[in-house]
């Protein structure tokens, strides 16, 4: 006998949970089915503990820096399994606090791996380990794992990743990472600072390849300063363990003229020869890909893009009725926030006035020591949409607080629509950038003028004025 739901939510992501309270708030039988932990990617290996992760990163390296502030810390030793441990513990206690969701056996938690099998009559069948389920309506909420690039010997070679990096407490003594993007730079600085030789290999000629040239080229100097060495605009050819240790294998691709990488130096000659470099570990950091190939999603139709991305509608809706979706499997921004955010979206849509849609602007940050907070479009994107724009960039030294406080490092860029005068993009790269970029957020997502913020009182000093001025710098561009 199956056991029946008005609502089955595939995976306890952060979507997921929130969803099925909510639901079963409102009368709906509701069940949750986990293949593995409350919170998912987030809480257990995302978020959470890298955040926690880099707050140690953070204080090894400022404590280095006492004697610009007028202290003197002998030594910094780090206790790396104790630093690992502090996360893991992070983790775990909001884990455990998830588990009141289930408290008053509505929803109801199913634990194993969810599959649909077909339909019955007007309900969806699945089976979640064994079990076997029917419903009417369903959520998917599933996330992503580790996508591995196809590599010669990767598949026989030890490697750590973003899903079991927190497994083992030896610091690593040199870490080859693969990838030069958000999770791959914010772990590079983990290790650095943790004490690791690091080495970044990227295959495209910048770091972050979705954020602009002059953001990347700072944001890679400031890492370079703490000696990451950086491979970009590279192929990796083979990796392999040889007597203990792994051994990379790479070229710079294409022409090295046009490589826009500013650490040439680190390849042998300009030529496309192959080079290696032996490492104590590799990490591999080359991209997600969404949990959708193992859910059954053709024996009931759903349409899935050639990544695995399940398209949705702007209610989130699939092309089946009934079958919904949240996070980051339905592609576009893949964050905690927006994965949240999808289930305020999927309550409205099902239970209120229908009003709240992916219409919204999704802010990001990169957690790096300056963070680069980021919202609307890049000066590249805008090109590309035809924007006409004026972009300034306001530079972090000239922050009283910054100065104060010796985080001069960065700027703010901001881009303005000269047509509309609405703030059309901005990227702050500074010390604490995600907490000061969010006046930025709520004047695009409300398409406020630039000028919104002038008749406002900052606090002096704090690092917030330098986003009032930033706007004012546009102003006096204008004039
Ligand atoms: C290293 C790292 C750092 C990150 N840092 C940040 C950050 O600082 N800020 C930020 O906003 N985002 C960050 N992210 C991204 C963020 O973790 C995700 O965007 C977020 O967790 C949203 O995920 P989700 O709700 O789509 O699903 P997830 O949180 O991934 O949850 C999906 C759940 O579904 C379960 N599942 C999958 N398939 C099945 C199945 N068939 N049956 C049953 N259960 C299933 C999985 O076990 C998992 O628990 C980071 C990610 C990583 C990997």
């Amino acid at each position: 006998m199956a056991d029946v739901y008005d609502m089955l939510v595939i995976g306890a992501g952060q979507a997921g949970l929130p969803l099925a309270s909510a639901f079963a708030q409102k009368g709906w039988r509701v069940a949750v089915a986990e293949r593995k932990h409350l919170g998912g990617s987030c809480v257990n290996f995302g978020c959470t503990p890298t955040k926690a992760v880099l707050a140690s990163a953070q204080l090894a390296y400022q404590a280095k820096r006492a004697t610009e502030f007028g202290l003197a810390i002998p030594t910094v030793e780090v206790d790396y399994a104790a630093v690992l441990e502090r996360a893991r513990r992070i983790s775990a206690e909001s884990r455990e606090s998830l588990k009141k969701t289930f408290d008053e056996g509505n929803p109801e938690l199913l634990e194993g791996h969810a599959k649909f099998i077909g339909r019955d009559g007007e309900s969806f069948r699945l089976d979640v380990s064994g079990q076997s389920v029917t419903t009417k309506q369903i959520v998917i909420n599933t996330g992503t794992r580790t996508a591995l690039p196809k590599i010669e010997g990767l598949e026989e070679t030890p490697f750590v990743h973003s899903g079991n990096w927190l497994e083992d407490d030896k610091l690593p003594e040199h870490v080859v990472i693969l990838g030069a993007g958000y999770i791959a730079l914010e772990m590079s600085q983990f290790y650095r600072r943790m004490g690791s030789r690091v080495t970044v290999i990227g295959d495209s000629l910048q770091i972050v390849e979705r954020e602009d040239e002059d953001v990347a080229r700072v944001l890679q100097t400031l890492l370079q300063r703490e000696n990451i060495t950086f491979y970009l605009n590279t192929n990796v050819t083979n990796v392999a363990r040889k007597k203990g240790k792994i051994v990379v294998t790479f070229n710079r691709k294409g022409d090295a003229s046009k490589a826009k990488d500013i650490t040439p130096a680190t390849f042998a000659s300009n030529s496309q020869e192959a080079q290696t470099i032996e490492a104590s570990h590799l990490f591999v950091a080359t991209g997600r890909k969404p949990n959708t190939d193992d859910l059954g999603l053709e024996s009931i139709g759903v349409k899935v893009d050639d990544k695995g991305i399940i398209e949705v509608d702007e209610r989130l809706a699939t092309n089946v009725p009934g079958i919904w979706v949240a996070g980051d499997v339905r592609g576009g921004g893949m964050f905690t926030h927006s994965s949240y955010d999808d289930y305020r979206i999927l309550e409205s849509q099902l239970l209120g006035d229908k009003s709240r849609t992916t219409k919204r602007v999704i802010p990001y940050a990169m957690f790096t020591d300056p963070n680069l907070a980021r919202a609307g479009l890049s000066e590249k994107e805008a090109k590309e949409a035809g924007k006409k724009f004026k972009s300034i960039c306001y530079e972090m030294k000239k922050n009283g607080k910054a100065r104060e406080i010796g985080e001069t490092q960065g700027f703010i860029k901001v881009l303005v629509d000269t047509d509309t005068q609405k703030l059309l993009g901005a990227a702050v790269l500074s010390s604490e950038a995600a907490e000061i970029i969010h006046p930025y957020i709520l004047m695009m997502q409300n398409e406020l003028p630039y000028t919104a913020l002038e008749s406002i009182l900052c606090i002096h000093p704090t690092l917030s004025e330098a986003v009032q001025s930033a706007l004012k710098q546009v102003s006096e561009a204008l004039d």
